[in-house]
C-alpha cells in the first residue's frame, strides 16, 4: 500500500493506504494520533480499532525501527540509549535533564521561548530536553567529533528520527516533561535535508506529538543550501544553532572540512538572511580546542564575524574523543575566552559537561566500529 514506514506518514498519507482496505478517514486520524500522541507502537494496543484493522496492521509492519539495546545513565541525570535497528546498526540518542546548573545555550535558547504561554513546566517539574541523531555516523569529518571520525552509514529516515523521541520519552521520570529537541546528536540534519524536514513536520504536527517548532533546535556545521531551505520552508520558526568553532577560514579549514565547500563569509551572509522571528537568537556553537582556536585574538575575530547578527555563543570545552590528536582548552583558557566575547556584551555561556562518564557529551556519539550498515528494511503496509 505504501512504502513509507507507519512511523514516517502523515495522516493523510494514511488515509490513502487505508482507503484500499476500505476503512473510513477517521481510521487514519485514529492511528496517527496512537503513534505519534501517545507514543505507541504496538497495533494490538490500539483498542479503539477493530481486531481485523489491528491484525492488518501488525502484518503489515507497524513496529518500531529501534529496539532499546542499552540504557546508560550519568550521576547528572542524563541517560543515553542506543538503539538496534534489526540489520544491526546503532544509533544513540540522549536525555538531558535541565538543572539550574546546566548553565548552557540550549537552555538559553529555551528562556527565549518563556513568554510563549502553556510552555513554561511548573518549577517542581524538571524539563528535559532530547537530542537526536539524525545520520547513521556523518559525513562532515570534523576532527573533534567521534561521529565525524567514524564517517557516514547512511542519513536515517523521518520514521527513524521520530521514533528516538516516541522511545525516549518512555524513560523520562514521573517528575520530568520533554520540552526541547536538539537535532545535534550523531549526524548533519541538513546534509539529508528532505528527511529531516518531514521529522520536524511531524514532530509538529497538531494532531500528534504537537511540539511547537520554537521549541525545536536544529544544529548544522553550515550547509548553506539547507540552511535556506529551513529558514523558507519553516519561516526560521525553527531554532538554529551553528557549529562555527572557528572565527576564520584558515582555522574552520581546519576542523570543520566543510568550510572548503561554504566559507565563513557565505555562511555568514546565509544566516544575516535567515528568516529570524523577533526576539529570537541564533545559537552559535564552539568548541574550545587547546591551541587552535581558543586564544584572546580568536575570541576577537569571533566577535567582528558575529557583528550585526542576532546570536548567543555557546562555548563546549572540547570533549575528550580517543586518537583524535586534540585537547581541550584548559578552564582558565575557556574563562578568559568567555569573558571576552561576554565583554562585547554578547550572551556567552560555556556548555556544562553533561553525561560525560556515559560518552553522551557533545561530540562523543559515536558509532561502536563495525556497525555501519547501508541499507534498511522498509515496511511493506
Ligand atoms: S560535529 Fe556534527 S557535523 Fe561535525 S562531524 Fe560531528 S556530527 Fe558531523
Amino acid at each position: 500500500m505504501s512504502d513509507l514506514h507507519p512511523v514516517g506518514r502523515f495522516p493523510e498519507e494514511w488515509t490513502a493506504a487505508l482507503a484500499a482496505l476500505g476503512e473510513p478517514k477517521y481510521r487514519a486520524t485514529q492511528i496517527f494520533r496512537w503513534i505519534h500522541r501517545r507514543g505507541e507502537l504496538e497495533a494490538a494496543k490500539m483498542t479503539d480499532l477493530p481486531l481485523a484493522l489491528r491484525e492488518r496492521l501488525a502484518q503489515d509492519g507497524l513496529t518500531s525501527p529501534f529496539e532499546v539495546v542499552e540504557v546508560h545513565r550519568a550521576k547528572d541525570g542524563t541517560r543515553k540509549l542506543v538503539l538496534g535497528m534489526p540489520s544491526g546498526g546503532r544509533i544513540e540518542c540522549v536525555l538531558i535533564p535541565m538543572t539550574p546548573l546546566s548553565g548552557d545555550a540550549d537552555l538559553a535558547a529555551a528562556s527565549d521561548d518563556d513568554d510563549e504561554p502553556g510552555l513554561v513546566a511548573p518549577s517542581e517539574r524538571t524539563r528535559v530536553t532530547l537530542c537526536v541523531s539524525t545520520q547513521f555516523g556523518c559525513a562532515m569529518g570534523c576532527v573533534f567529533c567521534a561521529s565525524g571520525r567514524a564517517g557516514l552509514g547512511r542519513g536515517l529516515g523521518a520514521d527513524e528520527i521520530v521514533s528516538q523521541v516516541i522511545i525516549a520519552r518512555r524513560y523520562l521520570e514521573p517528575n520530568e516533561d520533554l520540552t526541547n529537541l536538539v537535532f545535534m546528536g550523531m549526524g548533519e540534519p541538513l546534509h539529508h535535508y528532505d528527511e529531516t524536514a518531514r521529522a520536524l513536520r511531524l514532530l509538529t504536527h497538531p494532531e500528534g506529538t504537537g511540539m511547537s517548532p520554537r521549541r525545536i533546535t536544529v544544529s548544522t556545521v553550515g550547509l548553506v543550501p539547507g540552511l535556506k531551505k529551513l529558514g523558507a520552508d519553516f519561516a526560521g520558526k525553527v531554532g538554529l544553532a551553528v557549529s562555527l568553532h572557528a572565527p576564520d577560514d584558515v582555522t574552520r579549514d581546519r576542523i570543520v572540512p566543510m568550510n572548503k565547500r561554504y566559507p565563513l563569509n557565505e555562511l555568514i551572509a546565509a544566516l544575516k538572511s535567515y528568516p529570524l522571528p523577533r526576539r529570537r537568537r541564533i545559537t552559535i556553537e564552539y568548541t574550545l580546542i587547546d591551541g587552535v582556536n581558543d586564544t584572546d585574538a580568536h575570541a576577537d575575530r569571533l566577535v567582528r564575524v558575529l557583528s550585526g547578527l542576532p546570536v548567543k555563543v555557546n562555548l563546549i570545552p572540547m570533549n575528550p574523543v580517543e586518537g583524535s590528536g586534540f585537547q581541550a582548552s584548559p578552564p582558565e583558557r575557556v574563562d578568559a575566552f568567555q569573558a571576552r566575547v561576554a565583554g562585547y556584551g554578547y550572551s556567552c555561556f560555556v556548555r556544562a559537561r553533561r553525561g560525560d562518564e556515559v560518552s553522551a557529551a557533545c561530540g562523543q556519539l559515536a558509532l561502536a566500529p563495525g556497525l555501519i550498515e547501508l541499507g534498511r528494511s522498509r515496511a511493506p503496509l
